[in-house]
Formats: C-alpha cells, sequence, structure tokens
C-alpha cells in the first residue's frame, strides 16, 4: 500500500480518539508548565499507540518525549497544550496538541518501512512567555531530529505566517507612601513613574518599524486614591521582525521606563526578565510540501499579496527553527471575525471546522514526513546537516 494511505488509514482508526483529546484539553485548561492532565492524557494515549514515551523529561514535569520507528531520519512534532489565563484555550493548542498525536501515529504506521524515527515533544509553556521549547532545545531535546513541525489554528490558512521575535519582561518601581492630601510632599509616587513611562512609550512610537510591537498591562497600580503609590508592577512585551531588530529597540523601550524613575525619584526595578523567543524561520522547501499535502486534502491558501503578510504573534517555535529546519503553518477554524486571544475564539476551538483541522493539519504533517522520508535530495540534505 502506498505509505501516505497507509498513514491514512491508521489515523481514520484513531481519529475519534483524537477528537475527544482535542476537546477534553479544551474542557480543561491548564496554564503553562501546569499543564499536568493534558501532558498525561497525550502520553497515555501515544503509550497505547506504541510509542516509546518518558514523561517528566529534562526537568520539566510537564514535558514529555514520545519515540516510535527505529529509522535513520528523526522528525520532531511539537504538542503544545497550555492555556491563557481567564479565557482558557483562546489560542486553540488543544488543536495543536491532538494535531501532534494525530500525525505522529499516522506517520509510525510506516516509520520502519520509510527510515524514519517520529518523535513527538511534549513542549510545555508556550505562552506568557515561558519558553518550554527553548528550555527543551538547550537540554537536548531535539538532538538529532533532523527537521521539526507543528501546526496551529488561526482564523485563516497560512503556510509561512510572519512571526516575531519578543521579550518579556516585568517592570517594579518602589517610591514612598504619604497622606495624599495632607503630606503629598513627603511621597514618590510610583504610578507617575509608571504613566510617565507609558507617555514616552507613547512617543517612541512614531520612530518604530511597522513591525515592531510594544505593549504591557499594569498589573499592580496602588492601594488606595488617599495613599501615594509606593509600589507599581507592569508586564511587558517588545516584538520585533528579528532578535537583530529586537536588540535594537529593547534598550530605547528601557529608556522610557527609566524616564519615569528621573521624573519621580522612584526606583526602576527589571524583573521576571525572560529569554528571548526568535523570529520564526520557515524552511522553504518543507513549507511547500506542507502546502500541497494540505492542498491535496482540499484545503485553501488565501493569496497574501507580497508587503502584506501582517505580523503575527511570536513563538518558542522560532527559536528551535535557528537550530534545525521547521515548519509552523497556521491552520484555519473559520472563526473570522473572531481571532486568537478572544472568548470568542475559544468557542470555535471545538466546532466541527476546528475538529476538520486536525484531521488536516494532522494528515498534512503526516504526509509531509513522508514526502522528507522519500524524496531522495531532501531526505539527504536533512541527513547531511545533523
Ligand atoms: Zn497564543
Ligand atoms: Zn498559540
Amino acid at each position: 500500500m502506498d505509505p501516505k494511505t497507509a498513514a491514512q488509514q491508521r489515523f481514520t482508526a484513531v481519529q475519534p480518539a483524537v477528537m475527544a483529546l482535542s476537546h477534553r484539553i479544551h474542557a480543561h485548561p491548564e496554564l503553562g508548565f501546569a499543564e499536568e492532565q493534558a501532558s498525561t492524557w497525550l502520553a497515555e494515549m501515544l503509550t497505547e499507540a506504541g510509542f516509546r514515551v518518558s514523561q517528566g523529561v529534562y526537568d520539566l514535569p510537564t514535558a514529555f518525549i514520545a519515540e516510535a520507528g527505529h529509522g535513520p531520519l528523526h522528525i520532531a512534532l511539537c504538542a503544545e497544550y497550555d492555556c491563557l489565563p481567564g479565557i482558557g484555550h483562546a489560542c486553540g493548542h488543544n488543536l495543536i496538541a491532538a494535531m501532534a498525536v494525530g500525525a505522529g501515529i499516522a506517520a509510525a504506521q510506516v516509520a520502519d518501512e520509510l527510515g524514519l524515527t517520529i518523535r513527538i515533544i511534549g513542549t510545555p509553556a508556550e505562552e506568557l512567555g515561558g519558553g518550554g521549547k527553548i528550555m527543551l532545545l538547550e537540554r537536548g531535546a531535539f538532538a538529532g531530529a533532523h527537521a521539526a513541525m507543528m501546526v496551529h489554528p488561526s482564523p485563516t490558512d497560512n503556510v509561512t505566517p510572519q512571526m516575531l521575535a519578543n521579550h518579556h519582561f516585568g517592570v517594579r518601581y518602589t517610591g514612598k507612601e504619604a497622606h495624599a492630601s495632607a503630606y503629598p510632599e513627603l511621597g514618590i509616587n510610583a504610578a507617575d513613574a509608571l504613566t510617565v513611562a507609558q507617555v514616552a512609550i507613547g512617543l517612541l512610537r512614531q520612530h518604530l518599524r511597522s513591525t515592531d510591537r510594544v505593549h504591557g498591562i499594569v498589573t499592580k497600580g496602588g492601594e488606595a486614591p488617599n495613599i501615594i503609590p509606593a509600589l507599581t508592577m507592569a508586564r511587558y512585551i517588545v516584538r520585533a521582525k528579528t532578535l537583530d531588530e529586537l536588540e535594537d529597540i529593547r534598550p530605547k523601550v528601557m529608556r522610557c521606563f527609566e524616564a519615569g524613575a528621573l521624573a519621580t525619584g522612584a526606583q526602576l526595578e527589571i524583573v521576571g526578565s525572560r529569554p528571548p523567543y526568535a523570529q520564526m524561520q520557515h524552511d522553504p522547501e518543507i513549507a511547500a510540501l506542507y502546502r500541497r499535502n494540505a492542498e491535496a486534502l482540499g484545503r485553501q491558501f488565501p493569496a497574501i499579496e507580497a508587503g502584506q503578510q501582517r505580523s503575527g504573534g511570536s513563538t518558542d517555535m522560532g527559536n528551535v527553527s535557528l537550530a534545525l529546519p521547521s515548519i509552523h503553518p497556521m491552520i484555519g477554524i473559520q472563526s473570522l471575525p473572531a481571532v486568537n486571544h478572544q472568548p470568542e475564539f475559544t468557542a470555535h476551538c471545538i466546532t466541527a471546522a476546528a475538529d476538520q483541522a486536525i484531521v488536516d493539519g494532522a494528515l498534512a504533517m503526516a504526509w509531509t514526513a513522508i514526502d522528507l522520508a522519500t524524496q531522495a535530495p531532501l531526505r539527504q540534505r536533512l541527513l547531511g546537516r545533523a
């Protein structure tokens, strides 16, 4: 039997279980590094499918590695399963998990016959700058892998979405309390420091590239209107097209926060700084194969005119993509006008269109893995770089 047909038949056999997995994760959202149920459900299903599974790998309790096949070409499939605070699976990581498991089980059916090893890596904490994949990459989870793939839900299909480099960090200003009306001259206003910083960032926007992003929230603004705020806190994200451009604007944004401290006399501390996410570098050849396979399954890719590609979010898959050939296509779930990180998108992540995206995304990834194994020049390129 043709390997793609064999993979498809295997997928069809597990399709109900894969759908149930997606819906179960969606119904039990877990934040980054706390995805205990989701990672266990994936590990159990992969064990049952004959994978060699290790849970809690590389000092990350909710990470896992599951391998099938013994061939020389190692293909990594990344499974995310973390949610967002307050709005659940508003980024559809339940679909990412289901697609990775479905693709892995389908491709495993022909792995030995095609000289493949399929490695599903359970990667915690993609949201909120958690950087699970960065830790896994640094600790060796991707060692020996020749290519890496994952598929992410979005309103529409896009093979090579622009994903920005980013840096998450926290800001803390410490001032001095005083009675806001009786003794204001004795206070140091930490909320004013944050206001000055926000105004300075607003003015900085004139000088940012159209692909740069600066955004944040105040997480602590003061205790009472009649106490001069002595402690204010914020979390901010700076993004740019590449790590180089990020390094260019990051000091400019930091100077805005310093301006707040200078103007008010409050003390500034940068806290909880996360390792930067790199831009996503899609491997063009693997991306083209994914597109052809997805189109063969009936998916359509809306044409994006040159220069009209919108800046997307960011992903720690970017760091993986700088280390080995990778793809991170977006798969459409027909959610518009609902978009990622809206509660309306959460609701869209268990619709019939979302379930269809799991079928198509899983099979397109499995078939792409088969192409990587069977197209001789590409196989040689991938094997040659390890
Ligand atoms: Zn997200
Ligand atoms: Zn996401």
